[in-house]
């Protein structure tokens, strides 16, 4: 089984800390590590390489080490035993202008070797018979990598699109936020799993590009559609922001959408999307809250469905009150508003109130808030609760 754990970037002296800055574009979840002393501008250090070498390979660490491959085998030597139990352990010259992978061969330092070349602009000195494929990577095609950012739909397995199944099965890298990668596993032994905070998109499509660049098949994962309030847009303002020639012509790019959110709780409570309706996400860490306040005034007199996303978090408690009073300026107390608790997850939770009805504590993040038209009703459903539908037809006769 491949090693999970993020790479260590080890530097022998300050000649290296330039180079393992190259390295880190292309695995920004490596730390760099250096001697204290020499390479005080190391995040981490250690009063000892060879220590330090020891320590991270017994702990399954994969090592990027620039110094000799002398000082990495004479440190490594005594622990070495079974081939298959060794993290991937690659020696790169200080200069970047060679990379060696020693260890781990059937654990992941091959495409680690890869990765890092792709960083450098360097080919890997591949050395056993494993690598012969990869070690013809100047004269041959280059290998197109391959980055799809995927919509797992709302969570259930079921509502997930085949072709997004699919994906996932043949990928070598998943990219993504927590949350959404356990979503979408589990994974073979064979997958590497890049998960990281909500709040670093740009950095999670970068890092993609980085790899598929360097010929891997790279997945990144969005909830619901990725189009939506989701991944998809970054990505693509990565590749449109770079000035790195192999992201545009080195990396199939496809995006494979999935159910949204709004779309998953309608039907679950009828068909309050039947007519015209927009979204519209009330989080404005991207977007000034007046911008969100003209548009839901807009949409509210141009009597639109409303699909609200992001509705409300504990750094922005108010804001959902806000939109409701404004709401209400222009719809009746009447109207009917579906609230779509982690829809296709466990503990799913739909409920139908109405606008003079709903408070914002009966809403969290994970809910999508469906506001209803003038045109859209309720009707109780047989056996408890009630079906809510808009009309297709507006201001004509049905028939
Ligand atoms: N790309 C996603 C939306 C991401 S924005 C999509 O297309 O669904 C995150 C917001 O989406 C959440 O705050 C919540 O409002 C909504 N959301 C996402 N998944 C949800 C689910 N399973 N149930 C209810 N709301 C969900």
């Amino acid at each position: 089984m491949e090693s999970v754990l993020a790479p260590a970037i080890l530097c022998l002296g300050p000649e290296g800390l330039e180079t393992a800055r190259r390295i880190r574009a292309g695995c920004p979840d490596a730390a760099i590590r250096g001697l204290a002393g020499p390479v005080e501008d190391a995040e981490i250090r250690h009063d000892s390489i060879e220590a330090a070498l020891r320590d991270l390979y017994r702990r399954d660490v994969p090592i990027i080490a620039l110094c000799a491959a002398g000082t990495v085998i004479r440190a490594l030597g005594p622990l070495l035993g079974d081939g298959l139990a060794e993290p991937p352990v690659l020696a790169v010259a200080e200069d970047g202008s060679a990379v060696v992978p020693l260890l781990g061969l059937r654990r992941g330092a091959v495409a680690l070797s890869r990765i890092v070349g792709a960083s450098l602009g360097t080919v890997p000195a591949f050395t056993s018979p494993e690598e012969d494929e990869v070690q013809c990577r100047p004269s041959a095609p280059r290998q197109r990598g391959r980055l799809a950012v995927i919509g797992l739909g709302p969570g259930t397995s079921g509502l997930m699109a085949p072709e997004v199944r699919e994906e996932l099965r043949r990928a070598r890298h998943i990219i993504g936020y927590e949350t959404y990668v356990r979503m979408a596993g589990p994974f073979r032994p064979d997958q590497i799993i890049h998960a990281s905070d909500n709040r670093v998109e740009m950095d999670r499509a970068r890092h993609a590009f980085a790899l598929a660049a360097g010929g891997e098949d790279v997945v990144v994962v969005s909830s619901g559609d990725p189009g939506i309030f989701a991944m998809a847009s970054a990505v693509l303002e990565a590749l449109h922001l770079s000035d790195e020639p192999s992201w545009h012509s080195d990396v199939e790019l496809v995006i494979l959408p999935g159910i949204s959110a709004a779309q998953a709780a309608a039907a679950r409570a009828g068909a309050p999307l039947g007519h015209d309706f927009c979204t519209i996400s009330l989080s404005d860490n991207l977007k000034p809250w007046p911008v969100i306040l003209d548009r839901l005034d807009h949409a509210a007199t141009a009597d639109l469905v409303l699909a609200l996303y992001n509705p409300i978090s504990v750094a922005r408690p108010w804001q959902l009150g806000e939109a409701l009073d404004l709401l209400r300026r222009h719809r009746a107390d009447a109207t009917p508003v579906v609230l779509g608790r982690d829809v296709g997850r466990p503990g799913e939770r739909i409920s139908v109130v109405t606008l003079g009805e709903l408070r914002p504590d009966m809403v969290d993040m994970r809910t999508v808030v469906i506001v209803g038209s003038s045109t859209t009703r309720s009707f109780p459903r047989h056996g408890g609760g009630s079906w809510v539908y808009t009309p297709r037809w507006y201001g004509v006769s049905p028939d």
